[in-house]
């Protein structure tokens, strides 16, 4: 079975030109279900010829033009062509290109407002940006040849510079004034912030990680959320950055913020700087996922003898009374419980029970660092309240941990990391013209049903 493939130019003063773009011939005999229709090798072929006509005929018809010198006013003439390769989602493409001179002033110019020294299109950065956001440089530009017929800037180093030039654009953005369509976001009556901090491994001679703050920001009623990272010390402006999400989310003098963090007093301070007033609160999320361990630990603690067997449902007790302490935001009453539960572990020496020793040492400390934080959860959750947002360490993990810190290997600039860091968040809040790449669901209940079995 033979096919051609031919581009016919409609318009007036065209007469019908036509071009043969290429001939596709395909076997007949469809008992292979491999013979049916293109193959992927077939279709490349076929887009970058597409691309090479269309090319052809743009760069002809604007041949034909003659512009007006943009000093003088003066009509141009042609002065001599020049020819520009230009890598495009669908091949390289040489475009040649007619210079013209002004018949006034002299002036030379070629009637285009590309950028300087322009090499590719912005589609095609744009792409290559958002699948390194999404997948290693090297990964990312095995797909894209892949699956299209990109024939130039396809290395990992390449990706690599797009993508932190994008990350640059980003950043700027942020520290800028906010773009008109944010500032259009309906006013919201409240906002819940959320702020935290990972780490990811550092390049850097001298330095084993770097720190890297991130969070989410959501309203309370149309549930829409925006996410933020930067890495610490690397020049992105966190307070800028909080401060143009919430924008974003329509904050305005009468929203009401809550913050959730349980970080360090850097991360307090942030908070304040972004207009932040009142105090965070600690995430429940973070204490309860402590409790949780702690609870799992007392219920699988050995149980031989009738004597053992009592102590056990005493430590279980105290653990469920330690956790409804917590919960009620009784701290105090809470360290109560937890010294009690000491004198209750006393000459076992088996592993689970150091194991619960580990656990308790570990609420204690959380519950000391974070005294001044903690409220009465259980009735913020009665009047309907957030008690955290279960978000912030889902977020450090598909922000950061999915693409930065998986693979042991892996070791970051502060500067690569932070302007990666910069598309990644653009491509979950959608900001790069594309709901690709987007995982984002609106806020999901399920943790918090965690939340009020406490
Ligand atoms: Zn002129």
């Amino acid at each position: 079975m033979g096919l051609v493939l031919q581009l016919v130019e409609t318009g007036a003063d065209t007469q019908g030109r036509s071009i043969d773009l290429m001939e596709i011939s395909r076997p007949r005999d469809l008992r292979d279900i491999a013979n049916l229709g293109l193959t992927l090798p077939e279709a490349k072929q076929l887009l970058a010829r597409v691309q090479q006509a269309v090319v052809a005929v743009q760069a002809r018809d604007h041949a034909a033009l003659r512009p007006a010198c943009s000093h003088c006013r003066a009509r141009c003439h042609l002065k001599d062509w020049q020819s520009r390769q230009v890598a495009t989602l669908f091949g390289k493409i040489t475009v040649r290109l007619p210079r013209f001179r002004c018949s006034g002033c002299g002036r030379v110019g070629a009637g285009i407002k590309w950028p300087a020294h322009c090499r590719s299109t912005p589609e095609l950065d744009q792409l290559q940006a958002h699948l390194s956001a999404l997948m290693t440089y090297r990964v990312a530009a095995g797909v894209l040849t892949h699956l299209l017929p990109v024939a130039a800037g396809t290395s990992h180093e390449t990706l690599r510079g797009r993508t932190l030039k994008l990350g640059e654009q980003l950043r700027h953005a942020a520290a800028g004034t906010p773009e008109p369509a944010m500032v259009a976001a309906a006013p919201a009556s409240a906002i819940t912030l959320s702020l935290d901090s990972t780490f990811i491994r550092s390049c850097h001679e001298g330095e084993r990680h770097l720190e890297v703050r991130v969070g989410n920001a959501e309203t309370s009623k149309s549930g829409s959320r925006q996410v933020f990272g930067a890495v610490a010390n690397a020049g992105t402006d966190i307070v800028a950055l909080i401060r143009r999400t919430l924008d974003a989310l329509g904050r305005t003098g009468d929203t009401a913020l809550t913050a959730f963090t349980d970080g360090c007093s850097g991360l307090r301070a942030i908070l304040a700087a972004a207009g932040v007033t009142g105090p965070p609160i600690a995430d429940w999320f973070h204490l309860a996922m402590r409790l949780q361990h702690a609870k799992q630990v007392a219920e699988a603690l050995p149980a031989d003898t009738a004597d053992q067997q009592q102590v056990k449902a005493e430590i279980v007790t105290e653990v469920e009374r330690l956790r409804w302490r917590a919960w009620h935001g009784k701290a105090k009453n809470a360290r109560i419980t937890l010294k009690r539960l000491r004198t209750l572990l006393p000459t076992l020496k088996r592993e689970p029970v150091r194991k619960l020793k580990r656990a308790l040492r570990a609420i204690d400390r959380y519950l000391r660092s974070q005294s001044a934080w903690l409220v009465n959860y259980a009735e913020r959750w009665r009047a309907g309240l957030r008690v955290g947002t279960s978000l912030t360490e889902g977020t450090a993990n598909f922000l950061v941990n999915r693409r930065m810190a998986k693979s042991q290997q892996m070791r970051w600039s502060r500067c690569g990391a932070d302007l990666l860091l910069q598309v990644r968040c653009a491509v979950y809040n959608g900001a790069l013209g594309s709901d690709f790449g987007q995982l984002f669901e609106p806020a999901s209940g399920s943790r918090l049903h965690w939340a009020e079995a406490a």
